[in-house]
C-alpha cells in the first residue's frame, strides 16, 4: 500500500507540514538520514547498563545446530545481548549469581521481523473499500479514498503526529509489541527530523547501522531524482538494504516497475521487494537468479485486489519470502495476526505448500537474513541481541503455537535487551510500569526513561492527549482542512467484533479472510 496524495488538500497540506518538518518520510517518500537523532540515541543506550537475566522456558531458536530446547534457559548480559543458550541443567555461565530469573513457563522466539508497514497510519482501524470489485493497482484505490469521506487517513491521522507526536509513536509502537514484533520497518528517528525525547519502545529497521551506514533504507516510491536507479545501485554497493514497494496489483503492466529495476541493475542481495503482486513465475525466477526478498502482505492485497503475491511460484523459483502486515488500513493490525492470514492461505490456496515452521521463518530468521543482519536479530542465538518473544505454552508444536498465538498469548517482549511490554509479573522488577488493556486482558508497557522531566509515563495520558486530538474543534483551529465529521477513532490493540464485521461484510476478498475469525 502507498499513502496517497489528495489534490484537493496539497495546498492546506503544505503549510501544515511547515511545522512538522520532513513528515515526507511517513509516507515512505526518500528524505535524508537522521544521524543527529541516531548519535543521541546511541548515546543514551551506551549508558544504559541492565541487570543479567535468565528466561527459562521451551526455547525456540530458528537456528538449525540447536533448533528446539525443551527445558532452556537464555542467559542475557548487561548489554542487552544473548551470551548463552543452553538446557536449564547445564552450568550457567560465570556472572549470572544475581540475574534476574524469569521463568516464563511458556515458549520463547526470537522477536518477530516486521518488513512491511507503514506505523504513521496505524492509529487507525480498518477502512472498507466502498466498491465490491478489485482494485486493478494502487493508483486506482488512491482516486476512490479520500480524506473526505474519512476513509484516506489524510488529515485526520497527521492532526495525531501533529499535536500528540510523542504519544503517536508510543501509540503504534505498542501494538506492534502487542503483536510481538521487536523490529519495525517504516518508522524511524529520521521520520520527523527531530530526537524523540523518551527513545523507541522498539528496534526500527532504519535506524539499525553497521560500521555507520544505515543497514537498511524504506523507498515507498522511486525518489524524486533525476536518477533513482542510480541512487538505489549506490545505496547497494555502500552495503545498505533497500526496502521498496513495486508491481503492487493485479495489473499486468505492473511487472514493468519490475523489469526497470531488474535493467538498471537494481534487482539484488540487497534489494527487498515489496508486494510484487503483479509478477508471474518468469520474473519471480529472474529476481531470485539475483538474490533479494520479497515481503507478502496477503491479508492487504486481497482486501484491495482479491488476489496475492505468486508465492508458490516465489518459493518454487527460490526467492526468500518474508511476511508483514503493510498496515492497518488495509492489513493486520500487527505481524502475529498476519501470520494467520499466511495461514489461511496456505491450507485453503496452496495445498499446505509451507511448512509451519517456513511460515514462522518468513516472520523471523528469514527477514533478519535479507537484511543482512543475521548477527544480530531473528534468531536465539548465542551472541545476537536480546530481542524475545515469549507466548503462552498451548500448542506441542512450537511453529503451531506461534501461528495460532493471539495478543491474548503475548507474555513478554524483550528488545534490545530491555523488557518492553508484557504480563506484570515477568515486569515486576522494572520501574516506569504503565498498565494498558488489550482486548479483554490487562498488559503492560514499559515507558522509556524517567530522568527526563518532560516523559510521558503514564499508558493512560497517552491515550488521553490522543483522544484529545479528537476534539474537532481544536484540531480545527490548526489544520483548515480538517471538518467536523473527520474525525477518525483510535484503533483497537488486538481484533475486536467490528473489525471481525468488517471482514465478514468485505466483498473483495471474496471469502478469503473469513477464517480468521476462529483464531481469535
Ligand atoms: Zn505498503
Amino acid at each position: 500500500m502507498t499513502p496517497a496524495r489528495s489534490s484537493k488538500s496539497t495546498l492546506s497540506r503544505r503549510t501544515f507540514l511547515k511545522g512538522i518538518g520532513s513528515i515526507g518520510v511517513a509516507a515512505g517518500l526518500y528524505i535524508g538520514s537522521g544521524e543527529v537523532s541516531y548519535r543521541l540515541r546511541q548515546a543514551s543506550r551506551q549508558r544504559a547498563q541492565r541487570p543479567r537475566r535468565v528466561l527459562t522456558g521451551r526455547i525456540v531458536t530458528f537456528d538449525p545446530a540447536a533448533s528446539i530446547i525443551e527445558d532452556g534457559a537464555a542467559y542475557l548480559d548487561e548489554r542487552g545481548v544473548i551470551e548463552a543458550v543452553r538446557s536449564v541443567g547445564a552450568p550457567p555461565p560465570t556472572g549470572y549469581a544475581g540475574a534476574i530469573h524469569i521463568e516464563t513457563g511458556g515458549d520463547i522466539y526470537p522477536g518477530l521481523v516486521d518488513l512491511h508497514n507503514h506505523p504513521y497510519y496505524d492509529l487507525r482501524s480498518l477502512w472498507t473499500p466502498s466498491r465490491s470489485t478489485p482494485y486493478t493497482s494502487r493508483a486506482e484505490w488512491q482516486q476512490d479514498v479520500t480524506w473526505q469521506d474519512g476513509g484516506f487517513p489524510e488529515s485526520p491521522i497527521d492532526a495525531y503526529w501533529r499535536f500528540a507526536q510523542e504519544e503517536s509513536m508510543k501509540f503504534v509502537e505498542l501494538k506492534a509489541l502487542a503483536g510481538g514484533v521487536t523490529t519495525l520497518q517504516g518508522l524511524s528517528s529520521a521520520t520527523f527530523g527531530a530526537p524523540f525525547r523518551e527513545g523507541h519502545l522498539l528496534r526500527h529497521v532504519e535506524d539499525e547501522r553497521r560500521d555507520g551506514r544505515a543497514v537498511a533504507e524504506s523507498f515507498v516510491l522511486r525518489p524524486r531524482v533525476a536518477d533513482p536507479f542510480a541512487l538505489f545501485r549506490q545505496r547497494m554497493a555502500a552495503g545498505t538494504t533497500l526496502i521498496h514497494h513495486f508491481s503492487e496489483g493485479r495489473d499486468p503492466d505492473l511487472g514493468r516497475e519490475f523489469d526497470e529495476l531488474f535493467d538498471n541493475g537494481c534487482i539484488g542481495p540487497r534489494m527487498i521487494g515489496v508486494h510484487a503482486n503483479a509478477l508471474d513465475p518468469a520474473r519471480l525466477r529472474r529476481w531470485a537468479g539475483r538474490g533479494g526478498a520479497v515481503v507478502w502482505s496477503p491479508q492487504s492485497n486481497l482486501w484491495l485486489y482479491g488476489q496475492t503475491t505468486d508465492v508458490a511460484a516465489a518459493k518454487e523459483a527460490g526467492l526468500r519470502i518474508c511476511v508483514g502486515p503493510d498496515w492497518s488500513i488495509s492489513g493486520s493490525k500487527n505481524l502475529l495476526g498476519e501470520l494467520k492470514v499466511v495461514d489461511v492461505w496456505n491450507r485453503q490456496r496452496l495445498g499446505r505448500l509451507f511448512t509451519d515452521r517456513e511460515i514462522c521463518e518468513m516472520a523471523t530468521s528469514v527477514p533478519a537474513d535479507a537484511l543482512g543482519l543475521a548477527d544480530r536479530i531473528g534468531r536465539v542465538r548465542e551472541g545476537l541481541q536480546a530481542d524475545l518473544l515469549v507466548l503462552s505454552h498451548r500448542s506441542s508444536d512450537p511453529y503451531r503455537n506461534l501461528i495460532e498465538a493471539t495478543e491474548r498469548d503475548v507474555h513478554l517482549v524483550i528488545a534490545s535487551g530491555r523488557p518492553s511490554y508484557g504480563v506484570s509479573e515477568m515486569l515486576r522488577t522494572i520501574p516506569n510500569v504503565s498498565s494498558v488493556r488489550v482486548g479483554s486482558v490487562e498488559r503492560a508497557v514499559v515507558l522509556p526513561d524517567p530522568t527526563i522531566s518532560s516523559s510521558i509515563l503514564n499508558w493512560e495520558e497517552i491515550v488521553s492527549s490522543l483522544e484529545r486530538v479528537h476534539l474537532v474543534e481544536e484540531v480545527g483551529n490548526h489544520i483548515p482542512f480538517v471538518a467536523a465529521g473527520d474525525v477518525v477513532p483510535l484503533d483497537t490493540l488486538m481484533p475486536d467484533d467490528a473489525y471481525f464485521r468488517a471482514i465478514a461484510d468485505a466483498t473483495i476478498p471474496g471469502g478469503a479472510l473469513t477464517e480468521l475469525r476462529s483464531y481469535y
